[in-house]
């Protein structure tokens, strides 16, 4: 899956135009159904570009979005509405999208008189249910978005994409704005509904004890490629890829009980306008030779379940 996007600012100024760059090269994974599937990289590494083409917001501009084995791009119309209705996304605040004049029972309601589902007497009880199943009460129907707190926030944003009955939910970055101990409350809801209602999450962050906790399976990314992906358990016991093991190294929890030593990484993340050639994390890595900056490693399968891209790791 490959995407380019517009980059404003200086760079557009700097060419008096729009110039594009492949912001997600060679991203390739799957979701099963019923898994959380954890997408963690640094800023800039593409983990939200892939979700917003995932949901056909930014169209890739060579490969292909597969929902139940059909192409997002060449579904009818009554198929997309129903990939719409089955594939919803909670973003980092999902306040900025709420019309702050209208109190949030109606906010939820909403999608589900655009999809004429139900009548009104049912449309309501459906948002008094997810309110419940979310933790929040009954009276906040009637409340204002400004009237809520940052964690009761991430509810309503929870309740807003669980109103339509969805089977996918794209989470992403969900609890970075919040304090550790409501962060918390709200991954353990998400939990809890997961298990419930047999979702399908994709859960994009940052936050390596964020991922851990929540996810069955990881992708890492780095500058707009996954570089690693395995099983939760796995990787936390044996990260093979060379990024792998120096993000990890950073958070001390995980070496505690390791020999492994702290990876310092040389020098800043490039930028995504010029990639590096051969493999993109051949500028910082430790174990760099000439292969790596002339071929880029294939993701591939080297222990079971657990995808490399990398040239020094090869399959025991
Ligand atoms: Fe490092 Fe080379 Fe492996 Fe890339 S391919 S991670 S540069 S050893
Ligand atoms: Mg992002």
């Amino acid at each position: 899956l490959q995407k380019k996007f517009p980059v404003h600012g200086s760079f557009g100024k700097l060419f008096g135009t729009k110039t594009y760059v492949n912001a997600v090269t060679n991203v390739s994974f799957r979701l099963y159904p019923g898994e959380t599937y954890g997408l963690v990289g640094e800023s800039g590494s593409g983990k939200s570009t892939t979700g917003r083409a995932i949901l056909g917001l930014t169209p890739p501009t060579s490969g292909q979005v597969l929902y139940q084995d059909q192409d997002l791009a060449k579904m009818s119309g009554n198929e997309l509405r129903k990939f719409r209705k089955d594939i919803q996304f909670v973003f980092q605040d999902p306040f900025s999208s709420l019309n702050p004049r209208k109190r949030i029972g109606p906010i939820l309601e909403e999608p589900l008189l655009i999809h004429k589902m139900g009548n009104k007497e049912q449309r309501r009880e459906q948002v008094f249910r997810i309110l419940d199943i979310v933790g929040l009460q009954p009276e906040h129907y009637f409340r204002y978005p400004h009237e809520f707190s940052g964690g009761q926030r991430q509810r309503v944003g929870l309740a807003r994409a669980l109103i339509m009955n969805p089977k996918i939910i794209i989470c992403d970055e969900p609890v970075s704005a919040l304090d550790v101990s409501i962060q918390s409350q709200i991954l353990n809801i998400l939990k809890g509904l997961q298990k419930e209602l047999r979702l399908t999450l994709l859960f994009i962050t940052h936050d390596i004890s964020v991922v851990r906790y929540i996810s069955d399976r990881i992708g890492i990314m780095y500058l707009g490629t996954i570089v690693e992906e395995a099983l939760t358990d796995d990787l936390f016991q044996q990260p093979l890829h060379p990024y792998t093991q120096a993000l990890f190294s950073a958070v001390p929890d995980f070496t505690r009980n390791r020999l492994s030593e702290r990876v310092i990484l040389k020098g800043e993340i490039p930028s995504p306008l010029s990639p590096p050639t051969g493999c993109v994390f051949h500028t910082r890595c430790p174990y760099a030779t000439d292969i790596c900056k002339a071929e880029v490693p294939i993701l591939r399968e080297v222990k079971p379940q657990q995808r490399v891209a990398c040239h020094l790791v090869t399959s025991s």
